[in-house]
């Protein structure tokens, strides 16, 4: 397993009870992953709180949430595995927040119809990885009893990072990677290998994500001869720390949203009500009676604006600011002091107001807090099998799962949707790596040059006294891809950052660190930065392709969602080292998943042959 968060551990457990040894890798300390920072929760259609949920609702949401772009098969699986994923972890020893009746409690999330994210507290992430990683240790322990070593068959490799994935022909036989503290080199031989490496946020200016997510995976997958598809949809998540500078970008959750919190501009005005599009008018309130009466009745009222979908209103906020109505930071307010009692804010969001105390000195439970959009998620990633997780394209033995792999969330990510989707998923590609394995006729061997290559592109940054310093590349890139492939793009633009990208390729292929191996984050960056300029490419030409606006990918000059386009996924894959595109269509979705939704609704987002269809099967 290369990634050690949700994704990563799941799979490593299944592929373990399926028998098989297993390394589960992880660039960071373990525990240390997007994962852990969860905040608001995993959304599963238990209807603990609301008996009418079930997983038609929540595919129907998720499939709303996405445009309509997902994978349909894939959204089915996660609407209909989640709640099983959810109790599961509960046996592994998990304890989410309780309703009063003793059963899981279950809140609000942005397009979600019914409350559906089970939690704890704001520290969601925390009790998932706390739990899994519990789950592996009692695992250790049983291997230790029967085979006299915890080691025996699940080993973790913390603070080392893959660079390279090893083939046979076009079977996987393994990983080549190094230890950061060290230096040192670490091959692994493995018949079958789960990328679970999450996103690729860093290649932005401003993030929610941390230094590891640098796309590793998405990389790794292109060069092992593997596709990503829909890589033109970035998640920008509208509420990030916009003050001091020193934060800006980190995340507020949607929590606070989602218990009542609301959005204000400059002049004092709740402005989400004037961002409700068409597609989504029928289920929000459009008055602040309406929505406030939501919270107690929400079987009688429509949802409040602000818990439209996150690309609304993270573009809601950015036009808020660019009409002149922003905070003096350059972000708007967001309240729940006047909404909740003190003693309340603090009990249902503890994170959210110590990392505003000590970070911003502000006190959420009697102050606005000033946020703006941050980028969050990649809803683009590795093309896989929606049942197995086996990544599509020239390799076998490759899977996929969590934030990596794509598909499953469409144009747009529900919050919540992906630590249901990293459970369902991880535990899905674990075991079916581990069928794989079984079912290979002989086991693939790494080819020396193999990796004498990958030693020999890993040495090259220390070997150059001359090059650019990786941090002024990452600097460069993070500029192209935040000013000119961001939250609103436009043709121009999109042409001007595949140029910079272009050049930007010439001067990485000449990086330089200094320093030698031991301990060394100049060296690490030098060797994250190719991953991210492929990814960023991937994006970039995807966005220039993609002639429509829809979920997480807004083109000015294209503002309408174009029927057309919601049939076709854009498939990146490489060639050498050109970045090409192509087209293919979507899968088409069952007529008993189609059933689920009104016509009315299906015509905004199908095209008139698709309806005709629909209409067809509908007699
Ligand atoms: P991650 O948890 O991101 O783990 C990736 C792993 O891969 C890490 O161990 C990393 O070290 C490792 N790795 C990366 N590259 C390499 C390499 N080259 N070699 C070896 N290891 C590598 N989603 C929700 O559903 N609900 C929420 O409330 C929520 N809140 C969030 C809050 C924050 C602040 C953030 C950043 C995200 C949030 N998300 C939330 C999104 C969600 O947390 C992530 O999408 C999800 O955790 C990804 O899980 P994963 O297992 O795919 O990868």
């Amino acid at each position: 397993m290369i990634g050690a968060g949700g994704a990563g551990l799941r799979a490593a457990i299944e592929a373990r009870l399926a028998g098989k040894k297993t390394a589960i890798i992880s660039k960071s300390l373990f525990g240390k992953a997007h994962t852990v920072m969860a905040e608001g929760g995993a959304a599963a259609a238990m209807g603990n709180v609301n008996s009418r949920d079930s997983w038609q609702v929540h595919f129907r949401d998720t499939m709303r949430g996405g445009k309509f772009l997902n994978n349909f098969r894939m959204a089915e699986l996660h609407a209909k595995e989640s709640p099983q994923r959810i109790w599961e972890l509960e046996t592994y020893g998990a304890l989410f927040d309780r309703t009063k009746d003793g059963r899981i409690s279950q809140r609000n999330f942005g397009g979600h119809e019914y409350p559906r994210l089970a939690h704890v507290g704001d520290r969601t992430g925390l009790e998932l990885i706390r739990t899994l990683q519990q789950k592996i240790v009692s695992l250790q322990q049983e291997d230790l009893r029967e085979h006299g070593s915890y080691d025996a068959r699940i080993r973790v490799f913390a603070e080392t990072t893959i660079t390279e994935l090893l083939l046979d022909g076009d079977r996987i036989a393994g990983a080549f990677g190094y230890y950061r503290e060290s230096g040192e080199f670490v091959l692994f031989e493995a018949p079958a290998v789960v990328l679970a490496t999450g996103g690729v946020g860093r290649s932005y200016k401003v993030t929610s994500n941390s230094w590891e997510y640098t796309g590793d995976g998405h990389a790794l997958a292109l060069r092992a001869g593997a596709t990503l598809i829909n890589m033109e949809f970035l998640q920008f998540h509208p509420t990030g720390m916009v003050w001091p500078p020193s934060v800006k970008g980190i995340l507020v959750t949607e929590s606070v949203r989602g218990d009542g919190g609301v959005l204000k501009n400059s002049e004092g005005k709740r402005f989400m009500f004037d961002y409700v599009p068409d597609v989504f008018r029928k289920q929000y309130a459009d008055s602040e009676a309406e929505a406030d009466r939501w919270y107690d009745d929400p079987d009688n009222n429509r949802r409040p604006p602000e818990l439209l979908p996150r690309d609304e209103v993270a573009r809601a906020i950015n036009s808020e600011v660019k009409a002149g109505r922003g905070t003096p930071a350059g972000g708007v307010y967001l309240d729940i002091a006047s909404r909740l009692p003190a003693e309340e804010i603090r009990r249902r969001l503890p994170s959210m107001y110590h990392q505003f105390k000590e970070l911003a000195d502000v006190d959420i439970t009697q102050e606005p807090m000033e946020v703006g959009p941050t980028c969050h998620y990649v809803m683009g990633g590795v093309e896989v099998d929606p049942d197995s997780g086996a990544a599509f394209g020239h390799v076998n033995g490759l899977f996929a799962a969590g934030e990596v792999s794509g598909g499953m969330h469409g144009s747009n990510r529900l919050g919540g949707n992906s630590l249901s989707d990293l459970l369902v998923f991880g535990k899905r590609a674990g075991g079916h790596a581990a069928s794989y394995a079984d079912g290979l006729a002989s086991r693939p061997r790494v080819p020396v040059p193999a990796v004498e290559a990958a030693v020999e592109t890993a040495l090259a940054p220390l070997q150059r006294d001359t090059g650019e310093n990786p941090y002024t590349l990452q600097q460069d890139l993070q500029a192209v891809m935040g000013d000119l492939v961001g939250i609103i793009r436009r043709e121009g633009e999109l042409v001007d950052a595949l140029s910079r990208l272009g050049e930007l390729r010439e001067r990485v292929a000449k990086v330089s660190a200094a320093g030698g191996r031991r301990y060394n984050p100049g060296w690490h960056l030098a060797l994250d930065l190719r991953n991210m300029l492929v990814v960023s490419e991937c994006t970039a030409k995807a966005a220039l392709e993609r002639r429509e606006s829809r979920g997480g990918h807004t083109r000015e000059d294209h503002p309408a969602m174009d029927p057309a386009w919601r049939r076709v996924n854009q498939v990146c894959s490489l060639e050498g080292d050109i970045v090409r595109l192509d087209r293919k269509p979507l899968p088409r979705m069952r007529p008993e998943l189609f059933a689920l939704f009104d016509r009315a609704e299906l015509a905004k987002y199908l095209t008139d042959e698709e309806l005709a269809e629909f209409d067809v099967l509908a007699e």
